[in-house]
């Protein structure tokens, strides 16, 4: 064999193994997704079908296979069991050797590879439990920050020592202002703009409540007044009832910084970009299915399990929109995010090459 073929032959085995940890890495994730919620232990219970309660038993364990070789269905009950375990657990798998692959060992050392894949399955996690809960728990945003700081520690000291010439090549003003840049306007959209206009342009019950008001403070005769007062008491309750209207949510927010930190300014703004425009698209979909189902009297479905929420483990919220028109946007950012991962600055310096 030539030095090339054993270099193949190394790089592929090397990928294998990769695809395999991530694999097994996916199915721990689907546990946090599951169980994290939930407020419940992710070590000490023992896998079990949904269906039947059976424990599930060692050999129907292996990541993606067990699904397959069982066609999707428990062993002892035959009840179906969700693709989505065996699609985590390929995603992760597909995500982790996609990073080593684009970011060589032999060039980039090991560490590097390593906290960017520990930070991606943070982001899976984040993004499925805001898909089901519409919140992200705290502890996997506190653990996502932690490998953010990791992994910039890394970089800066791999420079420094002169160790690995190129772990990445984004400066430590880069990312600082990149923690910065989506995280801060998402801020202002989500708890100062949103809120302005909800309560100015959108909200009926603030339109009234402010005529009620403008009244109240005209001269009024005491039965009028009291009526109006009555009136008022009324819109406050739905006002209150409804709770505060917010754009994003602070799990949108601590989400983006910590990949600003992570990717540096140019490829945060592109995953900002993209998780964005692909929300915006998604929004306007189920908006205008949701004004065909209105119009066919159809029962719009409500968000599931929140309601099953009520002693869960401490989350932040990513939406708290009346719950007929709010979406998770957390998915969307994560997809800016893993390709942001992949091509770094690369888009945001063809786009300014293109201006000249
Ligand atoms: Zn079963």
């Amino acid at each position: 064999m030539s030095p090339s073929t054993v270099e193949m032959v190394a790089n592929l085995i090397i990928y294998i193994f990769i695809f395999a940890a991530g694999a097994v890495i996916g199915s721990f994730l689907n546990v946090c997704i599951l169980r994290l919620p939930r407020g419940e232990s992710l070590v000490k219970q023992n896998s079990h079908c949904m269906t039947c309660g059976a424990y599930i038993k060692h050999y129907d364990l292996i990541p993606i296979f067990s699904w397959l070789i069982l066609r999707g269905k428990c062993r002892n009950c035959g009840a179906k069991i969700s693709p989505r375990y065996m699609l985590i657990e390929t995603l992760t798998a597909v995500l982790f050797t996609c990073v080593f692959i684009k970011y060589d060992t032999a060039a980039y050392g090991f560490l590097f590879p390593m906290f960017a894949c520990l930070f991606l399955a943070a982001v899976i996690v984040v993004c499925f439990e805001d898909l089901d809960t519409k919140s992200m728990s705290i502890s996997v945003l506190l653990w996502m920050g932690a490998f953010a700081i990791g992994e910039t520690l890394t970089a800066l000291f791999a420079r420094q020592s002169g160790y690995i010439e190129s772990v990445t090549r984004i400066s430590l003003t880069d990312r600082i202002i990149g923690m910065f840049a989506v995280s801060v306007p998402l801020l202002l959209i989500g708890f100062v703009i949103t809120p302005l206009i909800y309560v100015y342009v959108i909200s009926d019950d603030h339109k009234e409540r402010r005529k009620l008001l403008k009244r109240l403070s005209s001269n009024l005769a005491p039965y009028d007044e009291n009526r109006v007062k009555s009136a008022l008491a009324k819109v406050d309750e739905r006002i209150k009832e409804q709770g505060p209207v917010y754009g994003f949510g602070m799990g949108d927010v601590v989400l983006m910084a910590a990949a600003g930190l992570m990717l540096g300014v140019k490829a945060v703004v592109t995953a900002a970009f993209i998780g964005i425009v692909l929300g915006g698209i998604y929004g306007i979909i189920i908006k205008s299915k949701g004004e065909k189902a209105e119009e066919t009297a159809e029962p719009i479905e409500s968000a599931p399990i929140a309601s099953e929420l009520s002693d869960s483990a401490p989350a932040l919220p990513t939406s708290s929109s009346p719950a007929s028109d709010r979406f998770a946007f957390g998915p969307f950012l994560g997809i800016g995010i893993v390709t942001a991962v992949y091509v770094g600055n690369a888009v945001w310096d063809w786009y300014f090459s293109l201006l000249g």
